[in-house]
């Protein structure tokens, strides 16, 4: 399919937009070297440094700023794979994410045929068939069951859909909000996976940025002796600056308030999390330390509870324990 400029700039981790820059006569060594470039590598920045900040980059799409965007998205690539900083690419990739989700619900509902780039992204980069019927986005049950199965919200179950011969009716929020973990993984890989030139010594003081950028993201974890696997593995995933589902969130924070940590001292923890609002985390775990109303402390799930959301990753010593609080105080007995 031969995309637009603007729709390139819409969804510029596609394919097509890989050899943007030698098809517009750009070598990396101009970029490095052309001051007339430099606002482009600043808008470059500009767009990890929104996500590191876990906001959405805004997109100017006025004709004379399209290259821009396509040039300080693959540029923005280009830095982050050459910095190594996992924990940058993991945000940049979460933020493209959701800022192409906006343009793929848009561009769903003002559809005119099926065979449009919507459709064909949705299609081809995550194996969904969707078609369009009145204010509906249909998709194969089969389709939705494989790209649903890590909701656990009630909402996602399929009873609570709208189902017709064999089909699922979605809004186009809906069926885009589907594949976001997907298109988010599908960036990120991208961007490990890309190909980069050693890149001129001019891109040095670019990357010392972002090693910098990186550096307020370093946790400082909570060492015990006897943590459950669970608890470390989301300790793990928020340490890299991945996403912690919210499920995961609730199991840490209780965890770690009913094994005596204070809010001080988890708040820090959840502070590389994508969407991290330091006063709602420290309103959320002050609810959940039971500090507000009944002054009831919430509990930590159970083992079965956390299998069931895809939370629990055990190992021997977890035998014959019911609950992650459980961990390393039950002896194990033998039959
Ligand atoms: S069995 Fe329980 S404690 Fe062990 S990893 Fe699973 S949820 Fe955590």
């Amino acid at each position: 399919m031969k995309l637009g400029t603007e729709e390139i700039a819409k969804y510029p981790f596609l394919t097509e937009a890989g050899n943007y820059l030698r098809e517009k006569g750009f070598t990396l060594e101009q970029f490095g070297s052309d001051s007339d470039l430099k606002p482009i590598i600043e808008l470059a920045i500009n767009r990890i440094q929104t996500a590191a900040d876990g906001k959405i980059f805004n997109s100017d799409f006025s004709i004379k700023n399209l290259d821009k965007e396509v040039f300080s998205f693959l540029i923005a690539v280009i830095l982050l794979k050459q910095s190594g900083m996992n924990t940058l690419i993991k945000r940049f990739s979460l933020s493209e994410a959701r800022r192409a989700e906006k343009f793929l619900e848009k561009d769903l509902v003002n559809l005119h045929t099926n065979d449009e780039l919507a459709i064909k992204i949705i299609k081809d980069l995550f194996s969904m068939n969707v078609t369009k019927s009145g204010d509906y986005f249909v998709i194969p049950a089969s389709d939705y069951l494989m790209h649903a199965v890590h909701f656990h919200e009630q909402e996602w179950k399929l009873v609570n859909r709208l189902v017709d011969g064999g089909n699922v009716f979605l809004s186009a929020h809906e069926a885009v909000r589907l594949i976001r973990k997907e298109l988010d993984n599908y960036i990120s890989k991208k961007i490990n996976s890309a190909n980069i030139p050693d890149l001129p010594e001019s891109f040095r003081s670019s990357i010392n940025t972002l090693l910098d950028l990186a550096k307020k993201f370093k946790v400082q974890i909570i060492e015990t002796t006897e943590q459950p696997p669970c608890v470390k593995h989301a300790l793990e995933i928020l340490s890299k600056g991945e996403n912690l589902p919210h499920s995961g969130r609730f199991m840490l924070a209780t965890y770690l308030l009913n094994k005596g940590q204070t809010i001080e001292e988890v708040a820090p923890l959840f502070k590389n999390a994508p969407d991290y609002n330091e006063k709602i985390t420290l309103y959320q775990l002050k609810h959940l330390a039971g500090n507000f109303g009944s002054g009831t402390k919430y509990a930590c799930p159970s083992c079965e509870k956390l299998k069931s959301e895809n939370l629990c990753f055990a190992t021997p010593e977890c035998a014959n324990i019911v609950n992650p609080l459980q961990f390393g105080r039950k002896k194990i007995t033998n039959a």
